[in-house]
């Protein structure tokens, strides 16, 4: 077990973050219909099995033609021309468009053979353009010439076979599906859920809904880290709150491993207190890889694994201060999560001044701030209270803001780094 040390014997974030990811596999592919796909992490890259959309198309309602019929077209000189052809959306036409001839032909049908060029309803003398299901006309004249491919969509507009069009590791949105689905697409291959257990512990932990007792606190952290799970694409395994004795936390840890998750994450007791035994079953069910880094809020963050049915689950102790474990999440948790659920995104970072003096202790610092505009720079300002218990610091806050290793104060006005806290 290592040892509680000085500053110096801290390990770097950075490093800490590399040692992670490197023990961190990805997830299992799987196929979900559409239905279920938005917001999935594509498992595969999505190409083009032919030019899309497969036909040439009418962009609006009206009359195909041959352009060099109508080329003299004009309003005080139409051009009348037989029509031959009724051609509906979603209806082939029955035989090409010969010479001196035009198709009625409504907005999405496929153009005839022969076609060049779609004249739209309101250029021609046809009064079908309010209704539709009016009959066709026997002949036609044509007010305006055309050009040749006016109005048409050409066969490959969307797209061209063998194309790439969603690259893997892209988290799915709405339009996605939708270009999914004008594909041909029922199922599309993604990157399992991660299926995370996320336990608390604590004797002074209420459950939400519990009257209050004295001394008692909420169990905060639990929830805040359920949406940060769900946010990443993870799903929350549901889990009792573990007391502070080696028992209770075992229980809790043999019942999260009985729901094979992926990972696990505690909050709590990872401190050198003596009610701090997380790191006690931790040494009885699995391993710790590393312990205490050069971070703050979150030096006693802890990163193992636990063996599990089915191998090892990695295991993450983030400290009990809501704010503390809301950070270390956002900083060594979330890229790890990301990167079992196959996603390529990363962090969003912005330059931003400091809009006040802020101080450090030397460990990298991850500080609250809202962000404003101010004469086009972005100027960060502290959230009020930089305490680890002060959930509303970190309510009020859109980004955190990164004060480097032995830098212990931030003059305002200095340039620095933001770390946004949503997408
Ligand atoms: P510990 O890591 O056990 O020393 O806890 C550090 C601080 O975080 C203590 O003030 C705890 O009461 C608080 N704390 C621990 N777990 C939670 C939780 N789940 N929700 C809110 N506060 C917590
Ligand atoms: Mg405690």
């Amino acid at each position: 077990m290592m040892k509680a040390g000085k500053m110096a014997d801290l390990l770097n974030v950075d490093a800490a973050l590399e040692r992670i990811l490197a023990q961190i596999e990805p997830l299992q592919a799987e196929d979900v219909t559409l239905t279920e796909a938005f917001g999935r992490v594509l498992a595969e890259t999505v190409t083009a099995d032919a030019d899309w959309p497969p036909f040439a198309s009418a962009a609006v309602d009206g009359y195909a033609v041959r352009a060099e019929d109508v080329a003299q077209a004009r309003p005080e000189q139409p051009v009348r021309l037989a029509v031959s052809l009724d051609i509906w959306a979603g209806r082939v036409a029955e035989r090409p468009l010969g010479v001196g001839e035009a198709a009625r032909i409504m907005t999405g049908a496929p153009v005839p053979e022969g076609a060049t060029a779609v004249v739209m309803v309101e250029d021609t003398d046809a009064a079908w353009g309010d209704d539709p299901k009016a009959a066709s006309l026997e002949q036609v004249a044509i007010y305006q010439a055309a050009q040749a491919g006016q109005n048409i969509r050409p066969s490959g507009e969307n797209a061209r076979m063998g194309q790439a069009l969603l690259a893997q590791g892209r988290v799915l949105r709405p339009v996605d599906v939708g270009l999914l689905a004008s594909l041909g697409r029922a199922s599309v291959g993604v990157y399992e859920r991660a299926r995370v257990a996320i336990l608390s512990t604590g004797d002074e932990l209420l459950e939400a809904g519990q009257p209050l007792e004295a001394g008692k606190i909420y169990d905060a952290n639990r929830y805040a880290l359920e949406g940060l799970v769900r946010e990443a694409g993870g799903a929350v395994l549901p889990l009792p709150i573990a007391r502070d004795r080696v028992e209770s936390v075992r229980e809790v840890f043999q019942a999260a491993l009985a729901a094979h998750p992926h990972m696990i994450i505690s909050t709590a007791g990872v401190s050198v207190g003596v009610a701090d035994v997380v790191r006690l079953v931790l040494d009885e069910l699995g391993q710790v890889s590393l312990w205490r880094i050069n971070l703050r809020p979150g030096k006693p963050l802890t990163f193992g694994y636990v063996r599990g049915l089915g191998g090892h689950v990695p295991f993450f102790g983030l400290p009990g201060n809501p704010v503390s474990a809301l950070v270390t999440f956002d900083v060594l948790v979330k890229p790890a999560l990301l990167r079992m659920m196959g996603r390529q995104d990363k962090p969003r970072y912005a330059q931003a001044i400091a809009g006040e003096r802020m101080t450090s202790d030397g460990r990298r610092s991850y500080l609250r701030v809202r962000l404003h505009e101010e004469q086009g720079r972005l100027v960060a300002y502290s959230t009020g209270t930089q305490s680890s218990g002060a959930l509303m610091s970190m309510v009020l806050a859109d980004a955190l803001l990164i004060v480097p290793e032995d830098v212990l104060v931030i003059e305002p006005g200095a340039e620095v780094q933001v770390k946004y806290l949503s997408e």
